[in-house]
């Protein structure tokens, strides 16, 4: 069974959210369905196989985490949530789990925004406030890379991309050489400092988190620390997990971003924490780009049910476990990888093994599975709804490339453990 997760349950009162109460389909039934007709639709929604209740394509899916799709349990929180305005800050599960996030966070307050991209381009937008300044982070960094130039539009900014010299991660080293600090009128001035963590599947360190996070904290006026943490949770699961980690690596950073919908399979949402005050300027900046939501329960609740049961139920650790197996075949088999596998992500070297991006998505295309094609190449992404079946076709392709005569290798490292197995959660499906 799954851990018990928490959802918010509705009260004829719409005035409060009960912090526990277990998930029970008959909840639905007398809810605040007045008519035959509602309680028909409310019957239909929960209890009907619908795609709520189908891991659908994902589990043939290797592009990304995104691609996971929101749970029957996911749709119950729906269903019980409270339907309060959020502009107006009166709904009561938006309100708790947002207090929910900070305190799982160690953060003050917490701000739920619709993408991953519009809590890094609040957070900045926030924390900047005076041009002209500048922000420093990784040259990979999804702030720079993927977010449509976003900070350079709403803010102003000039974003300085550095290349990390280990190959890895950003160092304090690497942070010193490259920041701009002077006072002085050629200068634009580095104001925000933004980690991300994971950064294509690898971990950052806490020890650089440390370093970094305390120069930036000494200097005058203090760097603002920012962590696109939209993956934090892989990065939390590999340190051995649990939420007095996530706490860790939260609590050294002025904002953090996290997702509900990558690996934790929630259909959409993120947050933004941080202290009071910034979370309170935040939600104006929210606002001014378009993203106050009435309604925004529908949003909270599943993003809250995902928390509970995909990052706190333990899921992630199955999927981190099924990448490194999938991660050991490649290089049994002769083939080497562009990033070391850290969390859920592996990373093929298709040059090294003689294969363009293209023909390696056509093969995976022929064996049914997916890669993506013209970014990203060569990225096999493992989360909670990939099934055995899709890891052996994946083997499948491997042989297919490499050629390696491995039914042996297979038998021994896969036949005995079959690590993937676990992976269906055979309570929701
Ligand atoms: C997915 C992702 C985001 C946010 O992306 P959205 O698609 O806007 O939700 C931000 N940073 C990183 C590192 C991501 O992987």
């Amino acid at each position: 069974m799954f851990a018990p997760f928490q959802h918010a349950h509705l009260d004829h009162s719409h005035r409060r959210a009960s912090r526990i109460s277990p998930v029970n389909p008959d909840d639905v039934e007398g809810s605040n369905s007045n008519t035959r007709a509602d309680r028909d639709d409310n019957e239909a929604v929960v209890v009907g196989s619908t795609a709520w209740h189908t891991r659908g394509s994902a589990q043939f899916d290797f592009r990304s985490d995104f691609v996971t799709t929101p749970n029957a349990a996911m749709l119950k929180a729906i269903v019980n949530t409270t339907l309060c305005d959020d502009e107006t800050m009166e709904d009561p599960t938006t309100n708790d789990f947002q207090e929910y996030m900070a305190g799982l966070t160690g953060h003050e307050d917490a701000l739920l925004v619709l993408s991953g991209t519009m809590g890094n381009q609040v957070a900045l937008r926030t924390a900047l406030a005076s041009p002209p300044y500048s922000i420093l982070c990784d040259s990979r960094s999804h702030i720079l890379r993927m977010e449509a130039g976003g900070a350079a539009t709403l803010c102003g900014a000039l974003i300085q991309g550095v290349v990390p010299s280990n190959g890895h991660h950003l160092t304090l080293a690497d942070v010193k050489k490259h920041i701009a600090l002077r006072d002085d009128i050629y200068d634009c001035p580095t104001r925000v400092i933004s980690l991300e963590n994971t950064l294509s599947g690898t971990v950052m360190p806490i020890r650089d988190i440390y370093e970094i996070s305390e120069f930036a904290r000494r200097q005058s006026p203090p760097i603002h620390m920012h962590l696109d943490g939209a993956r934090l949770w892989e990065a939390v699961e590999a340190n051995c997990g649990g939420p007095g980690r996530l706490v860790m690596h939260a609590r050294r950073f002025d904002s953090v971003t996290l997702c509900f919908s990558k690996g934790l399979g929630a259909p959409l949402g993120s947050i933004i924490v941080g202290s009071k005050a910034f979370i309170k300027r935040a939600r104006v900046m929210r606002k001014l780009l378009g993203g106050g939501m009435r309604q925004a329960g529908v949003i909270a609740a599943p993003a809250r049910a995902a928390v509970d049961q995909i990052f706190l139920g333990g899921l992630l650790r199955n999927a981190q476990r099924v990448a490194k197996f999938i991660s050991s075949q490649w290089v049994m088999k002769g083939g080497k990888l562009a990033q070391p596998t850290e969390t859920n992500m592996v990373w093929l070297d298709l040059e090294a093994a003689g294969i363009s991006g293209e023909s390696f998505a056509d093969i995976m295309e022929d064996a049914g599975l997916r890669a993506f094609r013209g970014r990203l190449e060569g990225r096999i992404v493992v989360h909670y709804q990939i099934c055995g079946e899709a890891v052996y076709a994946l083997l499948g392709v491997f042989k297919n490339i490499l050629g390696a005569e491995d039914e042996k290798d297979l038998e021994d490292l896969g036949g005995k453990e079959e690590p993937w197995r676990g992976i269906s959660p055979p309570v929701l499906w």
